[in-house]
């Protein structure tokens, strides 16, 4: 995990302030955490509970909800109490619905100063959520910016982004009110990228990231690793949420593996696969497909290697804690560096399923 120390050595996530949701904390080297936000019709109780919880299994720690009415955010009354995870209210231009989430017990706020009326009612809602303990998320958004700062900086921008989150800290700051976590999403990568290493060097206030309407699972989830993964790796940002248009436990899944990729977290398992070339002499394709669906229930943080040849086959394979190097027709299977059998291509996929359940209960034996 040597990647690990570089990333986090003296960067902006090692230094934020920590911000508790519920039980999950954000900041202060808390691991970076992974959100993601319901697409059910929050007045639908039971439903929106229901996709909570399929959230939950794929191990979403923090979900938000979109309130845009005041049946909305009495449904919060209903979910909350019976929600594995904490519950974060996504408000936009109506000051009393958030007001209304805090008296449903909600985890986190998430407003946009911008668009959330006057100074003054940003000021009411502050004032309750301190009350109450209640962390706020300034969510400056490149699509909303106010008219004022459209004008000031004359186009959407990195700098405009930047100087409306800081405006309503400021108004926060004023309030002595601390418990801040801020975002500043923009569709455009290089914008993202640009506005979040300007915030951090700025703010110590722990930093929400995500590259907003970012597209389909396919699209969103490359341009989401891309900018996500740009900003993580300069080690600014202590909770991520990638936006895609499809079932939202896609969001959870490709958020954790940008954030194993990085060595940021070791939830699942990482799985290496070769590409396959023309030395592959098994359908190794076929086969990484397989053992990444048989993987996927997988909970426990093992490392596993499928390859093709005795190229890379071998050291990759050594490197993991179980892996397959193939040859014709057969493969090698690897555990901690060692060779432990030699089998036929049709024994492979199951002897190394066999291995790797194994190792998931003795990790989950010894927590
Ligand atoms: S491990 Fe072998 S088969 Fe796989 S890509 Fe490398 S050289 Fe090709």
């Amino acid at each position: 995990m040597s990647g690990t120390a570089v990333l986090a050595a003296g960067s902006h996530r090692s230094r934020t302030r920590k911000v508790r949701v519920g039980k999950v904390e954000i900041g202060g080297g808390a691991p970076v955490s992974v959100q993601s936000m319901t697409i059910t019709d929050t007045r639908d109780i039971e439903g929106t509970l229901v996709q909570i919880y399929q959230l939950a299994a794929e191990g979403c720690e923090i979900v938000r909800l979109a309130v845009p009415d005041q049946a909305a955010a009495e449904a919060l009354g209903g979910i909350k109490p019976r929600s594995p995870l904490p519950i974060v209210a996504d408000i936009h231009f109506d000051h009393r619905l958030a007001l209304a989430a805090l008296e449903a017990g909600v985890d986190k706020l998430r407003i946009n100063p911008g668009n959330i009326g006057s100074r003054a009612r940003t000021r009411t809602v502050a004032e309750a959520a301190k009350r109450q303990g209640v962390p706020i998320r300034i969510g400056a958004n490149i699509g909303s910016l106010s008219k004022a700062t459209l004008r000031k900086f004359g186009q959407p921008c990195a700098e405009a982004l930047v100087d409306s989150a800081l405006e309503d800290v400021k108004v926060l700051q004023d309030l002595d009110f601390h418990d801040i976590v801020i975002s500043v999403k923009a569709s455009d990568v290089p914008m993202a990228v640009d506005a979040y290493t300007m915030i951090s060097e700025r703010v110590d206030y722990p930093l929400h990231v995500g590259i907003t309407e970012s597209g389909t699972a396919w699209t969103g989830g490359i341009k989401s690793a891309t900018g996500i993964g740009a900003i993580l790796a300069r080690g600014i940002g202590d909770t991520i949420r990638v936006s895609l248009a499809a079932d939202p436990v896609e969001e959870v899944k490709v958020g954790f593996e940008i954030l194993k990729s990085l060595g940021l977290r070791t939830r699942g398992v990482q799985l290496v696969a070769c590409p396959s070339c023309g030395r592959a002499e098994v359908d190794i394709i076929a086969i990484a497909q397989e053992v990444e669906r048989r993987l996927a229930r997988i909970d426990a943080p093992v490392k596993v290697a499928v390859m093709g040849c005795a190229v890379n086959g071998p050291g990759e394979a050594r490197m993991a804690d179980l892996g397959i190097a193939c040859g014709r027709g057969m493969g090698l299977l690897f555990k901690n560096g060692k060779i432990i059998a030699s089998l036929p291509e049709s024994r492979l996929v199951d002897a190394l399923m066999e291995q790797v359940e194994q190792l998931a209960s003795e990790k989950a034996a010894t927590g």
